[in-house]
């Protein structure tokens, strides 16, 4: 079975700084190896903040001239996260947006 470096830690360490206060922040998905075995390469997905500019004042979503955080959603990769943001960009109305990867 392929190795692949754990999606769950990503640093190879096998370490999650968030709960580094369970039992030490060991993962639980590679044991605190920093890796996985298993078939198929695993998807590593991110969440990011999707924000959108509207420019009419009559818009609910108006925020005088300002972003609206409109919602979190996760992708693959940044890239990923503009594809979503420009298809819900041409759906609701926006003249532009903002994607952000949110750091937990
Ligand atoms: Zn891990």
């Amino acid at each position: 079975m392929p190795k692949y470096e754990c999606p769950k830690c990503s640093n190879g360490k096998g370490i999650i700084n968030a709960f580094s206060h369970v039992l030490g922040g060991v993962c639980f998905k590679c044991k605190g190896t920093g890796f996985i075995e298993q078939k198929n390469k695993p998807t590593i997905s991110k969440q990011y903040s999707f924000s959108f500019l509207w420019t009419d004042p009559n818009h609910c979503n108006y925020q005088n001239g300002d972003f609206c955080k409109c919602f979190i959603k996760k992708a693959r990769s940044e890239s990923a996260a503009i594809k979503i943001a420009e298809k819900a960009m041409k759906a609701n109305g926006s003249v532009d947006f903002k994607v952000s990867e949110v750091v937990e």
